[in-house]
């Protein structure tokens, strides 16, 4: 795709990028066969060909627009789009481009700025963000569906107790890395603690430093990218002593999590102090899938036949880090019949702060992933990560869990 890039972009390190990434695209439209949003909308500037069109133009001089805008925030950002691309279009970074120089242009409501804002002083912070939640369930019947939907029933679930960290030890056994992260720390620990049962099982410590937290993609897919940077430089700070010290891999639980980690290298490149450890860490970062099915001989699991289970791929996992197939081995492997799920590219609408920003279309997207989930009537769904987990179980009875904690159930008992 030919562009002409407005003189006033002109010198701008990520337009030239963008301008890259945008002449990669043939405009053949493949994409917009598996994207959901246009799916559900059914218009071609709410599809992904139609949103690159509007990034072109912008970019050559159309002046900014809130319908721009809307049609970009309508993206989940689920990248169904690059599994399809045949010519490897980087979508999303084109996009991250793209609503940063909009947003710049055209201010959004203040509002909508403040949800914004919010979202970026709570989430990423566990102590705000266990306390806002508390808050939550006391105030939950005036608040709006949205974000209602997301807390626990008061005075029925209380948060879960926090998994405590791993503080460094003088365990003599091999290490891997992992994070607690932000919202799965609060809201899931169950997640962590079968993480680490699973590596104890295979004879490693895990290690998760206290320092480390948010892995910065909240942050970035809220256009506040230094803030992310941040973020991923004090993860980074707090693994290097343990990397130089020989940790193996650095495994993610949460997938969305996992994608941000995997991507460090690229987003601090331009950083002299940090491109070379942000490689290192990059290199590093593994879906606990990955580095499992490379132990799967070791690994002690008692096999029975455990009932019919729905997977559900996140986008992080399947289409960001390509991860696909392994978790589905793994619970395979562990004696569960996984049934079939039609349309498994789609997005189920989490897509992050999504759901809160865009409730409607989340919402859509989320009974939709339910329908097909639960065509094969599972005894349960299990998932990669935090956000789908929870966006899941709002709209089912069913439990939603998540993979690492079956997987941790089918270990053979410890011998005494
Ligand atoms: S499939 Fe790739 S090349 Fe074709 S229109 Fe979509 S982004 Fe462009
Ligand atoms: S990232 Fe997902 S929602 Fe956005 S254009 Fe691509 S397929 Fe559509």
């Amino acid at each position: 795709m030919q562009t002409r890039i407005a003189p006033r972009f002109e010198n701008d390190a990520d337009i030239v990028e963008a301008d890259s990434i945008l002449r990669s695209c043939v405009h053949c439209g493949f994409c917009t066969a598996t994207c959901p949003t246009y799916q559900l909308l059914g218009d071609e500037l709410d599809g992904p060909r139609g949103r690159i069109y509007l990034i072109k133009e912008f970019l050559a001089g159309t002046p900014a627009s809130a319908e721009t805008l809307k049609h970009l925030d309508r993206c989940l950002t689920c990248r169904a789009c690059e599994t399809t691309c045949p010519s490897g279009v980087r979508y999303a970074r084109l996009a991250e481009i793209g609503r940063e120089h909009l947003e710049n242009e055209i201010p959004r409501p203040d509002l909508e700025r403040l949800k914004r804002s919010m979202l970026r002083a709570v989430v990423p912070h566990p102590a705000r963000f266990r306390l806002a939640l508390q808050l939550g369930t006391l105030f939950k019947p005036f608040l709006p569906e949205a974000l209602a939907r997301n807390i626990p029933e008061w005075p029925g679930t209380a948060l879960p107790v926090p998994h405590p960290l791993q503080a460094a030890t003088s365990d003599h056994r091999p290490t891997v890395l992992a994070l607690a992260g932000c919202v799965q720390s609060v809201m899931t620990p169950q997640t962590e603690a079968a993480l680490e049962q699973i590596a104890d099982r295979l004879g490693y410590h895990v290690e998760v430093p206290p320092e480390a937290g948010c892995c910065g993609a909240l942050s970035l897919h809220l256009n506040a990218r230094a803030e992310a940077q941040d973020y991923m430089r004090r993860n980074i700070d707090a693994w290097w002593p343990h990397i130089i010290a020989g940790a193996e891999a650095i495994l993610l639980s949460a997938s969305g999590c996992g994608s941000m980690v995997k991507e460090y290298a690229e987003a601090l490149q331009n950083d002299p102090d940090y491109a070379e450890k942000a490689r290192q860490v990059a290199a590093l970062a593994r879906d606990p899938s990955e580095w499992l099915l490379e132990h799967l001989e070791a690994l002690p699991l008692e096999h029975k036949n455990r009932g019919p289970l729905a997977f559900h791929a996140p986008c992080s996992l399947q289409h960001a880090q390509r991860v696909q197939g392994k978790v589905e081995a793994l619970l395979e492997r562990a004696g569960y019949q996984l049934t079939a799920v039609a349309d498994a590219h789609l997005c189920c609408g989490s897509a992050g702060t999504y759901s809160i920003l865009q409730p409607d279309l989340s919402r859509q997207l989320r009974q939709q992933k339910l329908d097909a989930l639960q065509q094969g009537e599972p005894c349960a769904i299990a998932t990669a990560n935090v956000g789908c987990q929870l966006h899941l179980q709002g709209g089912t009875e069913l439990p939603v869990r998540h993979w690492l904690e079956l997987l941790a159930e089918t270990l053979l008992p410890e011998k005494s």
